[in-house]
């Protein structure tokens, strides 16, 4: 038997196997976008998965394929899409992707799901994709499935943040590619980041509104919205443990392991 938490490396009997005995299937919601000149256009897709992968481990899971495309990236958060290497889906279809999966996986047997969102854009339409999925399974006469949707950031402790940020954490929304992303990516993938070309440049300042399409100024110019500089490996390090330990233990909690 092959021993992967990576639910595409099993063979199909041996996939069957393992959510007939209850494993859970770990759902990572990715994106293709940009994140800055410094860092790769898969951030999103590694930091989920590397969660996921984590906390299966932990809890006798298993981590489907990651969803490689997110929904569109918006300026206030993520940058844009105009940056050139962002290629995102229309809210339908990556809702839709995500009702297929969690469909067919719960008609061959799986009762709990986990998904693990790596893209802020994800948040909202990755719900409409769970609600459908489970909506579909229902209309099957399949009514015991147990799921949670989570985004990975915030199982942090305030303590670790205030490490990070003396002067205080001012949010996740302007992180995008600044110094929790470049950490992370410097503890897990550091071949992907070059740190030479941070931009030397603090936090944007957006209104507390959209406009579309983005006027000229509008975005941020490197695609990072915060500031990236004093990213380490180490910090990375410390945001990693939470990430893992708070949600094997939240995955522990609702699934009575
Ligand atoms: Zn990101
Ligand atoms: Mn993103």
């Amino acid at each position: 038997m092959v021993e992967s938490v990576f639910m595409a490396e099993l063979s199909w009997p041996e996939w069957e196997q393992k959510v007939k005995a209850g494993a859970i299937i770990f759902l990572p919601l990715g994106a293709t976008e940009q994140h800055g000149p410094h860092l790769p256009l898969n951030v999103d897709v590694i930091l989920p998965t590397a969660v996921a992968e984590a906390v299966a481990r932990n809890t006798g899971g298993l981590v489907a394929p990651t969803l490689q495309y997110g929904y569109k990236s918006m300026p206030r958060s993520g940058g844009g899409q105009s940056f050139p290497g962002t290629a995102s889906l229309d809210a339908d279809t990556f809702s839709h992707t995500i009702r297929d999966v969690i469909r067919d996986m719960g008609m061959h047997g799986a009762r709990r799901f986990v998904l693990v969102n790596g893209h802020f854009e994800n948040s909202w339409p990755s719900v409409e994709g769970l609600d459908l999925g489970l909506r579909s399974l229902r209309a099957e006469g399949i009514r015991d499935i147990t799921a949670m949707r989570l985004e990975y950031w915030d199982f942090v402790k305030p303590e670790t943040l205030d490490r990070i940020f003396p002067d205080g954490f001012p949010g996740t929304e302007l992180e995008h590619a600044s110094l929790i992303e470049t950490s992370l990516m410097l503890k897990l993938r550091p071949d992907l980041v070059d740190i030479s070309k941070i931009p030397q440049e603090g936090r944007a300042s957006f209104p507390p509104y959209d406009i579309h399409p983005p006027p000229p100024g509008y975005l941020r110019e490197t695609g990072v919205l915060a500031d990236a500089r004093g990213s380490r490996a180490e910090i990375g390090g410390w945001l990693l443990d939470d990430h893992i330990s708070m949600i094997t233990q939240a995955v522990k909690k609702e699934f009575g392991l």
